[in-house]
């Protein structure tokens, strides 16, 4: 009651200036709405998230599989993290570079991070729609562009960072790939808290199928929005529990003089296109893309192999 009468004390501002994260939210009078009032970005032309018509997207053959290095070695010292926003990972010191190549790009991309959207409950969540659909939970796999050296440099630049979405599918089994970070969740309950990961590999995360995925330019979905993402959204999804779920949910958020709430909802909602295209990549299915020959070998192994069973 005395710091308000005698109006913003130095103390307000320092405070103000180390919880940044405040300065906006999902919810009210800092949520997605008002961001462009306070970041001029997120109110551009090539924004993200979006809606993804599947009866709108180009087929672009050029969109070949990625080449994954090192994602299938465990990182043994990343750290989880409640930034108020979401839960992120980040690999530590210790763990070697992660990369990504090829998958239509023109550079190689370097693993920074991955961090969640989800729902409050299970019909929405996740930050891109396919065909007005949402999934209960996205995962972003963020990635800086290996001609930048630092993240300064990337924020400035619209071939910057290269995003990996990956949907997620509600299932009546957990997910025993998602238990790594499942269980360090109570740790990192409230906002501020970090905690060590136990081994485990990003590849794990991914879906077995890796073909066909989305590709289209767009931006952070979160301020200050910089228009500098390539984004790429695996068709295919991964298995989540409802129980696994319950377990985001558990986790909390603080507003500045509020109680701790759930962290739910985290989500942007779609973008306009302002006339960008969507692509899609090729199925990647060797029988699809191979030559003829290879393509009327399987017929013939059939008919050899139909045989055969006749005989015995
Ligand atoms: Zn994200």
């Amino acid at each position: 009651m005395h710091e308000q009468q005698q109006g913003v004390s130095l103390h307000d501002i320092v405070k103000r200036d180390a919880k940044d994260h405040h300065s906006w939210n999902y919810e009210d009078k800092t949520g997605p709405k008002h961001w462009p009032e306070m970041y001029k970005k997120c109110g551009g032309s090539r924004q993200s998230p979006i809606d993804i018509l599947s009866s709108e997207v180009d087929l672009n053959d050029e969109l070949d599989a990625f080449e994954f290095d090192n994602y299938d070695d465990s990182l043994t010292d990343a750290v989880i993290e409640n930034n108020g926003h979401t839960i992120q990972i980040s690999p530590g010191p210790k763990d070697a570079p992660r990369i990504i190549d090829e998958g239509g790009m023109d550079d190689k991309y370097q693993f920074l991070q991955l961090h969640f959207h989800w729902g409050g409950d299970s019909k929405r969540g996740s930050e891109h729609l396919i065909d007005g659909k949402s999934a209960p939970m996205e995962m972003h796999l963020v990635h800086i562009n290996k001609n930048y050296k630092t993240k300064e440099k990337a924020s400035q630049k619209e071939d910057g960072l290269a995003v990996l979405a990956v949907m997620f599918k509600l299932s009546n089994e957990d997910n025993p790939d998602l238990e790594p970070i499942i269980d360090k969740l109570d740790d990192v309950r409230n906002e501020g808290d970090k905690a060590e990961m136990d081994d485990f590999t990003l590849e794990s995360l991914l879906p077995d199928d890796l073909m066909p995925y989305y590709r289209y330019k767009g931006s952070l979905t979160t301020p200050p929005c910089n228009e500098i993402v390539t984004w790429t959204i695996f068709k295919n999804p991964i298995p989540i529990s409802e129980k696994q779920l319950q377990q985001f949910r558990n986790v909390k958020e603080e507003d500045e003089g509020e109680a701790p709430e759930s962290l739910v909802d985290n989500f942007r909602m779609p973008q306009p296109l302002h006339g960008r295209v969507i692509e899609i990549s090729g199925e990647g299915d060797d029988s699809d893309s191979n030559s003829d020959s290879a393509g009327n070998l399987g017929p013939t192994v059939v008919m050899v192999l139909s045989a055969l069973s006749f005989l015995l």
